[in-house]
């Protein structure tokens, strides 16, 4: 842990619905090992906090990213506590890659623990295996990415190959963690039979698997490209119809694989 329990924060959204069970709070860290290309939150990579001018002519700054201690996070995750009680729901920690901040990360988990508090992980999975040792004991469920099936094209969509990505999700199994697997879905980038069959390949591997959800592309957070200055996403894709998202279903229901959303 740091000298001061501190970590860098850029949102918590209470009362979240879609990142885990029941009713939660989740917390972004900030600083992620990965640039997907299809990234809603370009903010969280940089592990700094940031400030950006407004491109209108207010001239306003917006800050991305604060200073936040363990115990200024709880204070607001246990506002909600009655909610955590009646639904099941809890803490999730999301990013960026939550992992990176290892030492607060860890103490977050702890503290959510000490407290009685369901915990998520949302990761993409790439760090390293004694990482994922460390925090199991305190994550009740990964929300664990799936992104590409083919490692060239995972280096070449988000910056490094999957192997690392498959490793740790085969550890995590085999260690015992409850795992729900969170494939990002994006036409004419991996929703190809090869990917649907991958998908299909990992859920008779993991019979444990607490679930496979899809996570459909969304555009909405691509402005944010332009508000820090980054180059935009060198990318051609676009938001999956409903029939898309229709036909995504249809083909891992096929394979076999029950959709958990
Ligand atoms: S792993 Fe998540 S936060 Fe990191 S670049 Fe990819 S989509 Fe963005």
């Amino acid at each position: 842990m740091n000298e001061n329990n501190t970590g860098v924060v850029f949102d918590v959204q209470r009362a979240a619905l879609h990142d885990g069970p029941g009713v939660r709070t989740v917390v972004f860290l900030k600083g992620c090992f990965l640039r997907c290309q299809w990234c809603h939150n370009p903010e969280s990579w940089s592990p700094e906090p940031e400030v950006a001018v407004q491109p209108d002519s207010s001239g306003q700054y917006r800050t991305f990213g604060s200073e936040m201690s363990v115990q200024d996070v709880m204070r607001i995750v246990l506002r909600d506590r009655i909610y955590y009680k009646v639904s099941g729901g809890g803490l999730t920690l999301s990013g960026g890659e939550p992992t990176l901040q290892f030492d607060f990360c860890r103490a977050l988990l702890g503290a959510a623990r000490q407290q009685n508090l369901h915990t998520c992980l949302d990761t993409c999975g790439h760090n390293s295996q004694e990482t994922f040792a460390a925090l199991l004991p305190l994550v009740d469920l990964f929300l664990f990415d799936y992104k590409l099936t083919d490692s060239q094209a995972h280096l070449l969509w988000t910056g490094a190959g999957n192997e690392l990505v498959l490793s740790n999700l085969d550890f995590l199994y085999r260690s015992g963690a409850r795992i729900l697997l969170r494939c990002p879905l994006l036409p004419g980038i991996n929703d190809s039979q090869e990917h649907f069959e991958a998908i299909a390949i990992l859920n008779q591997k993991y019979p444990r698997l607490h679930g496979i959800e899809i996570l459909p592309y969304h555009d909405t957070g691509h402005y944010k490209f332009g508000l820090l200055g980054m180059d935009p996403p060198r990318f051609n894709t676009s938001v999956p119809s409903e029939e898309e998202q229709r036909k995504y279903r249809q083909i891992l229901a096929s394979l076999g694989v029950q959709i958990g959303n």
